[in-house]
């Protein structure tokens, strides 16, 4: 049988691993940090108008420069930016892509600070770039002064900060990007995909952006507005920025269907984030309930959370798993992640965790291993 390996793929992919959270058929899906609420019945009927309307007009391709959803974009985001201000593409994967072809590319380096979202080192691999690991402060927090150590260190093309960061859940304050900002000539990306499920009142780097012609917010439509189905992210910068994103993007790479679909979520956008306060909900009590049952947590302003003190992460996501109930092992050491859910499905994992705790004590690490954990750099979120 022919494996990888054995084809003349590029030497930089070689032994490399594709991203690949499994996607199983369990009682309570709980591990890609989606939204767990089906999309309400009324946008159901808004976007089917909206799809119905484009469909007569696909014997021609779509508007390649998505007139109507970035104004939308823009209308939703606020801050007084205008649709030339906004990109999107399918994800905010793509987005991120579209940004590293653009701005990373062989013989450059990416910077992000480790452990954080996985696909970060291979859409820099992707592109023939180097992935710089930067290190972060006790309990995975970041500091301006760490921050601006590494980027005087490491001095790379391009830094992306996750905030909150996936996995951990660490917020990332405005001052670490303003002195980010000033201590590189490079872009720097500010990866708000969870951005909505912060506490009221909680900045976006989207104040930053004026006067900031290389700063990229990006944000998606997966995560706070229930729509992972859609395939829809984007980004805030200067025109310009994004008048060079047309440069590496695939001609039409918005399908009419696509646009229609995001048009009309963001004719209901109240409807759509109408659930985030829940989530909220689940996620703090994840942060409060995990530790009374021996597991500290760090912590997270995101929709889930990350808990630790494990002996056997792998152990313990399979007694997961035998119960029907799929959280993330992304391999930072002593630790879990899990997304909030409904009422109920956060109820089933909290009651799980319990019975798993009752039945294998061996699984709670003593204090003293828990506190000793690092994290390794290739370890990350999803
Ligand atoms: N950024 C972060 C931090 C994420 O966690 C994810 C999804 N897990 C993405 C970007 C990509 O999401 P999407 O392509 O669905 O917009």
């Amino acid at each position: 049988m022919t494996v990888i390996d054995d084809l003349p793929i590029r030497d930089d992919l070689r032994g490399r691993t594709a991203y690949g959270a499994p996607q199983e058929p369990v009682r309570v899906s709980i591990n890609v940090n989606e939204n767990p609420y089906d999309v309400p019945a009324e946008v159901v009927e808004r976007v089917l108008d909206r799809v119905r309307a484009a469909l007569p007009g696909l014997n021609r391709y779509p508007d390649r420069e998505f007139v109507e959803l970035r104004k939308k974009l823009a209308e939703y985001l606020g801050h007084g930016l205008s649709a030339d201000q906004i990109w999107a593409a399918n994800g905010s994967n793509e987005v991120l892509q579209h940004l590293l072809q653009t701005f990373a590319g062989p013989g450059r380096s990416v910077m992000g600070f480790a452990p954080t979202y996985s696909m970060y080192p291979l859409l820099t691999a992707g592109v023939g770039s180097e992935w710089i690991a930067a290190e972060r402060d006790a309990d995975y927090e970041l500091s301006a002064a760490t921050a601006v150590a590494a980027i005087e260190t490491h001095r790379p093309d391009v830094v992306i900060f996750c905030a909150p960061n996936n996995p951990t859940g660490t917020p990332v304050d405005l001052e670490i990007i303003k002195a980010a900002y000033e201590q590189t000539h490079g872009i720097v990306i500010v990866d708000e995909a969870y951005a909505e499920f912060q506490p009221d009142g909680t900045p976006s780097a989207l104040e930053l952006l004026p006067g900031r012609e290389r700063l990229v917010v990006s944000r998606t439509m997966s995560k706070a507005f229930a729509y992972a189905g859609a395939r829809l992210g984007y980004l805030a910068a200067d025109p310009a920025l994004c008048d060079a994103l047309r440069l590496v993007r695939l001609p039409y790479h918005l399908s009419a269907i696509t646009q229609a679909a995001a048009i009309g979520a963001l004719d209901c956008t109240d409807i759509m984030l109408g659930q985030v306060d829940a989530i909220r909900v689940q996620r703090d009590r994840l942060l409060t309930e995990i530790p009374k049952l021996g597991f500290p947590v760090y912590r997270s302003s995101a929709n889930f959370v990350t808990f630790h003190g494990i002996t056997d992460p792998q152990a313990m996501f399979e007694e997961f798993y035998r119960r029907s109930i799929l959280i993330r092992n992304n391999g930072l050491p002593g630790s879990l992640r899990v997304t909030a859910g409904t009422e109920a499905e956060t109820t089933q994992f909290l009651d799980a965790l319990a019975e798993i705790v009752r039945e294998h004590p061996e699984l709670r690490a003593g204090t003293e291993t828990a506190s000793t954990e690092t994290a390794s750099s290739e370890t990350a979120g999803a």
